[in-house]
């Protein structure tokens, strides 16, 4: 197979923003959507599973020995933008802060409240990462994939994506994202686009903990409720096990202090759950995603 270049025992650690994870068995970063391709023909072919990661920024990877192949998109990251209709099309690792600048900096408004996640746009497709009343499902018009069992690549319209709040079918199906067409309003002013997505971004690193190693919220906020206030009034803000803690600053969020294992993580998970659901009669339903673990 040309053009695939996969490397052995990686520490997927390095490709977490909590900073844990096992190692991949094989592992690749393609430079672009045939590279990419080449490499889930090529874990077909020789009967190898196929994981995707974008930033690993919403994952937790159990540190064991992932077995398969593990492709990393974010080097994937070619963006096109028409500034007259505010169609964008672009390959799913490009990061949502780059997109969120390049958006402003061409007068498309829409996607300054990006500029914070720090995952790429197949992530956050797969996951439909949202701020308040924003989601990524707005802004999509098309998604291009590849099916893992016929190798076909085709576009599938917004209208046949079953979006939800955090959720989308790319989390349960075949189907991995190779590029989207996205939808931003033109023409806005540029000055005040650039000042939005400053401002937003300053508000994200004053309430969120973005000086320690996370995956953002751990939780998805429950039916009219918010994840983050029912630990805090629970007292469980700076609750630790191991180096994995509660922050102190947004109930949310677990950080790593420094030598956190994934162990950690999940059982303080387990415990945050516990608790609420003892305390609330709430059941805290995971926002992150987790490899390599008998989770349901
Ligand atoms: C400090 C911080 C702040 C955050 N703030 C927010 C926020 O405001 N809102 C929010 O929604 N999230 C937030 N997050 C969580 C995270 O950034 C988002 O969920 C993001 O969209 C995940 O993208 P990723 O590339 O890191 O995906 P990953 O974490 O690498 O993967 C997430 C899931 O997507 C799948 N996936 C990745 N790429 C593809 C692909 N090409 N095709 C198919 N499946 C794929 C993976 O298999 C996995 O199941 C935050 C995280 C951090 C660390």
């Amino acid at each position: 197979m040309k053009n695939i270049n996969v490397e052995e025992k990686i520490n997927l650690s390095k490709y977490t923003t909590i900073k844990v994870g096992g190692f991949a068995e094989y592992f690749s970063k393609p430079n672009n959507t045939d590279e990419f391709i080449n490499l889930i023909k090529w874990s077909h072919l020789n009967d190898q599973k196929c994981q995707i990661i974008g930033a690993g920024s919403n994952l937790l990877i159990n540190n064991i020995f992932l077995k398969g192949l593990t492709i990393c998109t974010k080097t994937m990251r070619s963006i096109k933008i028409e500034s007259n209709t505010g169609i964008v099309e672009a390959e799913a690792g490009v990061m949502l802060p780059t997109m969120s600048n390049i958006l402003a900096k061409n007068g498309l408004q829409g996607g300054e409240w990006t500029v914070g996640i720090p995952g790429t746009l197949g992530g956050a497709i797969c996951m439909n990462a949202g701020s308040g009343n924003f989601s990524v499902a707005n802004n999509v018009l098309s998604v291009k994939v590849i099916d893992t069992t016929t190798l076909e690549t085709y576009e599938i319209q917004k209208k046949d994506i079953d979006f939800q709040y955090r959720f989308s079918p790319f989390q349960q199906n075949n189907l991995i994202i190779i590029s989207a067409k996205l939808m931003f309003e033109p023409k806005g002013n540029i000055e005040q686009l650039l000042e939005t997505t400053k401002k937003t971004l300053k508000r994200k690193t004053e309430t969120q903990p973005y000086d320690l190693p996370s995956f953002g919220s751990v939780f998805k906020n429950p039916t009219n409720n918010y994840a983050g206030k029912l630990i805090e009034e629970l007292g469980l803000k700076g609750f630790k096990i191991g180096d994995a803690e509660v922050s102190t600053t947004h109930g949310n969020f677990i950080v790593n202090n420094s030598s956190a294992n994934s162990k950690d993580i999940l059982d303080l998970i387990t415990v945050i759950q516990q608790k609420v659901l003892q305390n609330k009669g709430i059941f805290l339903q995971p926002e992150v995603r987790m490899i390599g673990f008998d989770y349901p």
